[in-house]
Formats: structure tokens, C-alpha cells, sequence
């Protein structure tokens, strides 16, 4: 048993050595790379993906996963060694059914499709993209149809970020959200945040988000912040941190767009030192990992208390934009509910609209149900529908995000799912650290990121994402209850 775990853990952490390197250099496309790398680029990371693949998959690592598995059932279930063959031997039957021609041409379709729409959204020039939307999404359904999901095609992509999730889940989450939040909007106070719009420094913006986040609870060495123009976080290990983010000179955006990434930041920094190098190394799902985002952005990031510490180093960096906005008038601006064009610009409580309809017509377009050239009218009339705005471009619109030009049909629902998983476990936190608020009022934030270090952050992928919610909460439920209720709470705050 010694000997096969040795071997198990010798190959795996291989893999995971040949996916890490591929984040970087994903990461490098992103940030530094320029922009005639592209096709070489392309071919490196299909290369990667492709023996990282084929390793993985080795008929050798099932024979171990046979070995082991009689042993492991005696250990606890969330021993690392027993979570170790159990996660293994899910996604090694998963990989298995996948031909390595596939993942190849998939990861290739991707790296062509990045740049491809970055042009295309620059020049807002929808029919430049459209080729490469249509070789992601054939090749993704090809992808989808390598599984036998329970309900339609779409749940098998879903499955890549939600394990065990079927669309007709997150559909019923949906069902609640979309009309609830409807009304939100529509009963939302109007609020004056005309002073959130000036001219901000992105120097002295970038230097105060850098201030933040050396106080949030990582470790000094082991993150860094760099601009981009669609701001992500990535991880190489748990003690390589990569945030990015976007400075906009009139506004001050990169303040909640840097809390955001670390929020990413610090889950994949909290993950146990023991689950390095291995399929463990990970956040259970996306919807999980964004509960964490949300919980810094917004949870944290938009309440008073935060900015009872926070404000008056903000307006000493800022005195003439902020001259004369006192802290009671900042923080109702920050928390707003206005229906705008962008989803990542998007309050709280529009935002999950803005998912909604991609989740709505990514399915339509996994199942043919809408031809891809009338994609962008049908993106602008469920924009007037859902949030009453008119797109005026498409650059504005069905252009403005990079997941689909690589592929990453059923990425979108995470979004939403993130919002209201965070409330869930916001309220046993609040719970759990009663001095919270004095906390954050002073600007420690560590109690905090410890507490879901320790509770949440460090598990990794050892349980399914239902189990991890459960351990942390006492539900396995998705419960958008706590986070309308806090949406409600917040906007009737707002009317004074
Ligand atoms: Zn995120």
C-alpha cells in the first residue's frame, strides 16, 4: 500500500507540475505576453494539455486506484489518503472519456479564440468573433457529448465547474432569483454617486489596492498584483498568488475588482500545505470559489464597518475627488442597486441578472435552439427585459466577456451560485466571530480570513462541493433565502 500511494502521488504531482506550468504560461497571455505570441502560444499550451492528459489518464494510475482503494476505505473519509483516491478515481474516469485529439483541438480553439475576441470586442465587431465562437461551441459539444448526463447536453459542461450539479438545479435556483431581484432593482432608492466618477490616479489607485491587501491575511512572498484587461486570479501553488486587475481612470472600480481576485487569492492560499501537487490542490467548485470572492468584494468590501477603517486613507489619497463625501454618503454610493450594460461593473443586486441571461442563452446555444448570427439580438432584447437598458454596440454587449472565446459554456451560473452561497456561509461566520464588525471597524481582517482558512479554505477539493457546503453550514442546500433577505435588508438601508 506504501509503495502504490508513493507511486500514485509521484505521478499526480507530475501532472499537476505540467498544469501549473500551463498556468503560467496562460497567465503570461494575459498579462505580459505580446499580442504576435498568440499562435505559438496556442501550440505550447495544447502541448502541455496534451501530455498532462495522456499522463493523467495512464491505464497505470487506475491500477493504483484499484490497489489502494480497498486499503483507503478503512480511513476516514476525509483523510488526505482516502479523498486522495476517491477525487483521483472521479476525475480520472472523467478524463478517460475524453480523446486526447479532443482536449488538444479544445485548449487550441481556446488560446485563437482569446485574441480573437479581444480584437473583435475592441472594434465591437461581432462577425470577426463569430467563427471562433462557433469552432468553441461545436468543439465544447463535442466535449459534452463524451458524458451521458442525466438531463440535457448542458449539464455535462456544467459538471466542470459544479460537480454533480444538473441544470435543472440551478434552473430552480433561477426561477427564484430572476423575479425576486426584479423587483429589487425596480424598487431600488436612487442614490447619489456622481463623486465615484472623476479622475482617480491608477498609480496612487494601484497603490492603495496594494495597501489593502497586504492586510487581508497572505503570507508577505507569496502574492503579487498585476493589471490586465479582464481582470482573473490564477495560482501555482499555494504560495504563488497571482491577483490581477484593472485600473479605470475615472473610476475607482480596482478598490472591489482587487478584493475580488483576492478573495480567489486567499482560497487557493488557505489550501492545505499536504494537498499541494495533487488533484486535491483546488477549490470543490466555482461556485464555492466565488462565494469567497463575493465575501471580500462585497461582504466585507462594501459594509461600513470596512469603511470605518478604510475611508479616511482613501479620501488622503483622493482629497479633491472625495473632498467634502462623508463616510455615511460613500458607503450608500457603494451600495446602489443601478442597472447598467456590464456585468462585471454590475452592483450586487443587478448583477445576478446579468447572469441569468447567459445561463439562458448558452443553453439555447449548446442545444441549436438560436442560430449564433442572431446571437447579439437576442442578448440585447433579454437585456431590456431583464434589466430595462438598451446595448448600444456590441462591445457593450454580447462581446464584453472572454469566457465564451475559449470555450467556457456553463462557467457563467458559478457567478450567481457564488452570490448565494456566500450569504449562507456569511451567516455562520457571523456567528462564529461575534466581534466581527469591531474587527473589520479596526482593519484587522485576519480573524476572518483565518476563520475560513481553517473552515473552508484548507479543505480543498477533499469533499464534493454539497459535502463542503454542509461541513461548513450544516446544509447541503443551495439557499438563495439569506442572500435576497440581505439584498432587501441593504436597499431599504439605502432609503433614508
Ligand atoms: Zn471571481
Amino acid at each position: 500500500m506504501e509503495a502504490a500511494l508513493r507511486e500514485l502521488r509521484q505521478r499526480l504531482a507530475e501532472v499537476s507540475d505540467l498544469s501549473r506550468s500551463a498556468g503560467v504560461l496562460g497567465w503570461d497571455q494575459r498579462v505580459t505576453m505580446p499580442v504576435r505570441g498568440t499562435e505559438a502560444r496556442a501550440e505550447q499550451l495544447a502541448t502541455l494539455a496534451r501530455i498532462a492528459h495522456e499522463r493523467f489518464t495512464d491505464a497505470q494510475i487506475g491500477r493504483l486506484l484499484d490497489t489502494l482503494t480497498p486499503h483507503v476505505e478503512s480511513l476516514p473519509y476525509d483523510s488526505d489518503e482516502a479523498s486522495l483516491v476517491r477525487v483521483t478515481r472521479r476525475d480520472w474516469e472523467k478524463a478517460r472519456r475524453v480523446p486526447v485529439e479532443l482536449r488538444e483541438q479544445l485548449t487550441r480553439a481556446a488560446a485563437r479564440g482569446h485574441n480573437a475576441w479581444v480584437e473583435a470586442r475592441a472594434r465591437s465587431d461581432f462577425a470577426s468573433f463569430l467563427p471562433y465562437l462557433r469552432e468553441n461551441l461545436e468543439l465544447r459539444r463535442r466535449y459534452a457529448e463524451c458524458f451521458e448526463p442525466d438531463d440535457v447536453l448542458y449539464t455535462a459542461l456544467l459538471d466542470d465547474f459544479e460537480p454533480g450539479m444538473t441544470t435543472t438545479e440551478v434552473a430552480d435556483v433561477f426561477a427564484v432569483l430572476a423575479p425576486a431581484l426584479r423587483d429589487l432593482v425596480a424598487g431600488a432608492p436612487t442614490v447619489d454617486a456622481t463623486f465615484l466618477h472623476g479622475h482617480f490616479d491608477p498609480g496612487a489607485q494601484r497603490a492603495f489596492a496594494e495597501r489593502i491587501l497586504a492586510t487581508l491575511g497572505f503570507e508577505e512572498g507569496s502574492w503579487r498584483l498585476d493589471p490586465t484587461a479582464h481582470p482573473f486570479c490564477t495560482s501555482f501553488s499555494n504560495r504563488d498568488v497571482r491577483l490581477t486587475t484593472r485600473y479605470n481612470e475615472r473610476d475607482l472600480e480596482s478598490v472591489w475588482s482587487s478584493l475580488h481576485e483576492a478573495g480567489h487569492g486567499l482560497y487557493a492560499h488557505g489550501i492545505a500545505g499536504a494537498l499541494e501537487r495533487s488533484p486535491l490542490a483546488g477549490a470543490p467548485s466555482l461556485g464555492l470559489n466565488e462565494s469567497q470572492s463575493r465575501t471580500w468584494e462585497n461582504l466585507v468590501g462594501r459594509s461600513r464597518p470596512f469603511w470605518e477603517h478604510w475611508y479616511e486613507p482613501l479620501r488622503a489619497t483622493f482629497p479633491d475627488q472625495l473632498d467634502g463625501v462623508e463616510l455615511d454618503a460613500f458607503v450608500r454610493a457603494i451600495n446602489r442597486a443601478e442597472p447598467g450594460l456590464i456585468r462585471v461593473d454590475a452592483d450586487e443586486t443587478t448583477y445576478s441578472l446579468h447572469v441569468i441571461l447567459r445561463f439562458e442563452l448558452e443553453q439555447a446555444m449548446l442545444a441549436q435552439e438560436i442560430a449564433l448570427e442572431d446571437l447579439p439580438e437576442a442578448w440585447n432584447a433579454r437585456m431590456s427585459e431583464l434589466l430595462g437598458v438598451d446595448v448600444p454596440d456590441d462591445g457593450r454587449g454580447v462581446l464584453q466577456d472572454v469566457h465564451w472565446s475559449g470555450g467556457g459554456f456553463g462557467y457563467f451560473p458559478t457567478y450567481a451560485l457564488g452570490n448565494v452561497i456566500s450569504l449562507q456561509i456569511w451567516s455562520v461566520v457571523r456567528a462564529a466571530l461575534p466581534d466581527l464588525d469591531a474587527q473589520l471597524a479596526a482593519g484587522e481582517l485576519r480573524p476572518l480570513s483565518d476563520w475560513l482558512r481553517d473552515n473552508l479554505y484548507a479543505l480543498g477539493r477533499k469533499l464534493t462541493p454539497k459535502e463542503t457546503l454542509a461541513r461548513v453550514t450544516g446544509s447541503d442546500a443551495i439557499d438563495p433565502g439569506p442572500y435576497l433577505a440581505y439584498l432587501g435588508a441593504k436597499l431599504d438601508g439605502l432609503r433614508t
